[in-house]
């Protein structure tokens, strides 16, 4: 089969990545199953890894966390319900997300925190993702999908929206409070979606061109430049771009009480921050990671009954490396997606 493997972490205006095409299909373990590819989505942590700014943990992994397959095989163990509570079976359609294992022993995981386990494994990090044809999904970590989407439109609910639900669950935004949005990729038009269906008003504050118009197409009350003020106090605000320099409008522009939610697995550095500017008042800053499978269960729950408009850029598999270079060079808004 054809899969994409991170042999020299770098950047991706190199050749960090590599497309073999004579990989052998992965042999489900006890567990897990084996998923025919049919749809990844291409998110930032991917790239992420690809740079090297999260160093693989798994030399030559093969990246892809937003993964719409359909079951090919079980492996073994999978027929009781302990292994597989979902019941998943050879031709069902399955989706495989970033959080793929953690011990349910730990004080995080018997607290419901499985999103905190010191020792959780992840797809396209730890093991192999779903930039290929083929792949492998513990059956107890695999989600079932909601109906009324494409494959295309399916991937990025699986990180993006997932990882946008959470970090908007972080941000406590209160009954139809106003929500300020940092960046506004695939993750962010997923969570705007989500808060106006909840009633919220929505402030987008990000750069581009492209972005800016799918913000106030999608409904925002206003669209403004990454660092711009909002035109009202905003009860929460959720920080999706990479960069820690933001932290700082996005903290003073929280009305008191109000809470900053940072969305992503990488940030780069937070200047200064000024305690009366930036923090009194009871002002909070918070930080997301990944998500349990409640949340992950819950969002696509909530996608099923609202259907969200998911902005989509396919790509085939063989021009992933591209995908990763146009998504750091914001040439799209929404999400790219990979077909085999
Ligand atoms: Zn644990
Ligand atoms: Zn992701």
């Amino acid at each position: 089969m054809r899969a994409w493997h991170v042999d020299a972490p770098g950047p991706v205006t190199g050749h960090p990545l590599r497309l073999s095409t004579d990989d052998a299909i992965p042999e489900p373990r006890p567990g897990e199953l084996l998923l025919k590819v049919l749809a990844c989505g291409v998110c930032r942590t991917d790239l992420h890894v690809t740079e090297g700014d999260l160093p693989p943990h798994r030399p030559g992994v093969t990246p892809g966390h937003e993964v719409v397959g359909e079951v090919a095989a079980l492996g073994e163990g999978t027929e009781g319900t302990g292994a597989n509570p979902l019941g998943f079976t050879v031709g069902d359609r399955a989706g495989a997300a970033w959080l793929r294992w953690t011990d349910q022993q730990c004080r995080f995981c018997l607290r419901g925190a499985e999103n905190l386990c010191p020792h959780s494994l992840y797809t396209g990090w730890d093991a192999d993702g779903g930039y290929a044809e083929y792949m492998t999904v513990p059956a107890a970590y695999a989600h079932r999908l909601p109906a009324g989407y494409t494959d295309l439109e399916l991937a990025p609910l699986l990180c993006a929206g997932i990882i946008g639900y959470h970090a908007l669950q972080r941000a406590e935004l209160p009954a139809g409070g106003r929500l300020g949005l940092y960046g506004f990729g695939g993750s962010a038009h997923l969570a705007a979606q989500v808060a106006l269906a909840q009633g919220a008003t929505v402030h987008v504050l990000t750069r581009g061109e492209q972005a800016q118009q799918l913000a106030r197409e999608l409904g925002a009350a206003s669209v403004g430049g990454a660092a711009d003020m909002p035109p009202e106090p905003l009860d929460s605000a959720i920080l999706f771009a990479p960069v820690g320099d933001l932290v700082l409008p996005a903290l003073a522009a929280l009305d008191r009480g109000g809470t900053l939610a940072i969305a992503g697995i990488y940030l780069s550095d937070i200047p200064p921050l000024n305690y009366e500017k930036h923090l009194f008042q009871e002002r909070q800053l918070r930080s997301t990671t990944s998500n349990t499978r409640a949340d992950a269960r819950e969002f696509l729950a909530f996608a099923g009954e609202h259907k969200l408009a998911v902005t989509v850029h396919p790509y085939p598999l063989d021009v992933a490396d591209q995908a990763l270079r146009d998504l750091k060079a914001g040439r799209f808004d929404g999400a790219a997606v990979l077909t085999p």
